[in-house]
């Protein structure tokens, strides 16, 4: 579908702003503050948009709170609201290649990359909680222990503070503002400071598709102004994309003051390849599930764990497949590997490929530096290390950039315990010929997903993390549960 759209380039000499979002129209902001949004492959300055401060936060949190406590919003029927986000979805739908490049523009992710999972799948992600709502339970009967029913339904939570990250900003806002929307509740987003753009792009779409003044805003800023939001009184729930480190201050603040809160964290996942898998076909599953958006996903599998009687084989074969990647220019379709987000990001990165060899991990490909004939961009060689133990640091921790370590194993015992010695418990992979040893693994590995020779998530399925990759689920009824309050009303009961 994306291939089919009449599409021209967007000029990045267009893509100023200098209003928000708020209360239905387009806002001055209560500052002279400004976000610079540099290209990660050029460093040049691509665009200049408001930058959102407490200020601008509190009159989109009043918005909001008047388009809940008053407006008509929250007081329609699913159906009708369904029939908005339906129009929504649709004009969605024919702005995907711009979306797409978009995000290539303002934080680096390879077209290929874009055209695939930053706006196509977010659409997906819109067509799912629609059909999902058309069948959830807003309101039930259900018979009572003693006697009478008991009518149970499901009200909106309120205000949604929502915050995604740069990586996948439009996947990580989708996600939330969409079940949002569709459960009643009202919301202010708050985009990341590296990926302003699409939100102003997705406030278009909202407002085009008739949602009412309020209902939506957003406001794009940094970390205090997330944290400005986060505290804010007239905020119900918070929903959250981002680092563990984040997740966790934002958890405490709700905790304190008692307010729903669900947190999409990070992770560190393992790809269990089993003795009698296929390697071609693992290889070329790891290419894209182990490196993706240039290893800035949250559910990269940057832990390979091979057999001891294949490790060789397999290190060669990744090392092969990683070298073969081609790394530049993101809006090259052939790219595979782009720059990282900023600066700070490619530091990051080049400082755990030195932390490895540090630690006594062998580089097999890649390495500090510069890729080959590149000598601007923030950009980073990408790097496999063989010979890693599991209680190295980059074993441990997210690295959030291609780079991937390959850990040996005796047996499958020791391939589900190391794959479960870990922090995080977000995704997992194995790799096999023999589809039922693969769903034993997967019911074996403590984390909220998993994938059997492949990972693609299915938006019908709850998505999230076990231990520190988070607290309850996007996508799927428990997606759109999380949206709602569980109200019980007793009926009279039988007379006599
Ligand atoms: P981050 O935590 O630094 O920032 C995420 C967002 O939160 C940004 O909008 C930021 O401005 C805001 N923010 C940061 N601190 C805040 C605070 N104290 N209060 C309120 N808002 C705050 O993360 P990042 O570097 O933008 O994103 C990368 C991280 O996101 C990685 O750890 C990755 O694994 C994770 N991630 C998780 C998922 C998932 O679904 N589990 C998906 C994508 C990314």
């Amino acid at each position: 579908m994306t291939q089919t759209q009449d599409h021209r380039p967007i000029s990045t000499d267009a893509l100023d702003r200098d209003t928000f979002y708020i209360d239905g129209a387009w806002t001055r902001p209560s500052t002279g503050d400004v976000i610079e949004v540099v290209s990660p492959h050029s460093e040049e300055v691509v665009a200049r948009v408001p930058e959102g401060r407490p200020g601008d936060i509190d009159t989109a949190v009043a918005a909001a709170r008047r388009a809940f406590d008053e407006g008509p919003w929250p007081r329609l029927s699913p159906e009708e609201r369904i029939e908005v986000v339906q129009r929504f979805s649709h004009l969605y739908a024919a702005r995907l290649v711009d979306m797409a490049e978009l995000i290539t523009i303002e934080m680096g992710s390879p077209t290929s990359f874009s055209n695939l999972a930053q706006s196509p799948a977010p659409w997906m992600q819109v067509e799912a909680f629609i059909a999902i709502a058309r069948d959830f339970p807003w309101e039930a009967a259900r018979p009572g222990v003693l006697g009478s029913d008991v009518v149970v339904r499901h009200e909106p939570v309120g205000v949604v503070a929502a915050i995604p990250p740069w990586n996948v900003p439009q996947f990580t806002l989708i996600s939330k503002v969409v079940p949002a929307l569709l459960a009643g509740c009202t919301v202010v987003a708050k985009p990341a400071p590296e990926s302003p753009l699409d939100g102003y792009l997705l406030a278009e779409l909202l407002d085009e598709a008739g949602v009412p003044p309020g209902v939506v805003n957003i406001v794009a800023g940094g970390r205090e102004t997330g944290a400005h939001l986060v505290a804010h009184p007239g905020v119900d729930k918070v929903a959250f994309t981002g680092s563990t480190a984040a997740g966790r201050t934002i958890g405490a603040v709700c905790g304190e003051q008692l307010k729903r809160c669900s947190l999409e964290l990070g992770g560190k996942s393992a790809a269990i390849v089993l003795d009698d898998a296929d390697l071609t076909a693992t290889m070329e599953g790891l290419r894209f599930t182990s490196l993706m958006n240039s290893g800035q996903a949250c559910v990269a599998q940057t832990r390979v764990l091979a057999p001891r009687g294949r490790y060789a084989e397999v290190v060669d074969a990744l090392a092969q497949t990683v070298a073969s990647m081609p790394v530049g220019d993101p809006a090259d379709p052939a790219t595979e590997i782009g720059p990282m987000v900023a600066r700070r990001q490619q530091e990051r990165v080049a400082s755990y490929i030195e932390i490895g060899r540090e630690e006594g991990a062998r580089v097999v490909t890649g390495g500090p530096g510069m890729p080959e004939g590149l000598d601007r961009g923030w950009y980073v060689r990408p790097t496999v290390f063989a010979d890693v133990d599991n209680r190295m640091r980059i074993a441990q921790e997210e690295i959030f950039g291609p780079v991937v370590s390959v850990i040996a194993y005796d047996g499958v015992d020791d391939a589900v315990r190391i794959a479960n010695d870990s922090d995080y418990g977000l995704a997992g992979t194995v790799w096999t010929s023999d589809q039922a040893a693969g769903l034993d693994v997967a019911r074996r590995v403590r984390t909220g997903t998993y994938g059997i020779n492949t990972y693609t998530m299915d938006f019908a399925a709850p998505f999230g993390g076990f231990k520190s990759s988070g607290l309850g689920r996007e996508f799927g009824p428990e997606g759109l549960a999380q949206y709602t309050e569980v109200k019980s009303i007793y009926t009279p009961l039988p007379a006599g």
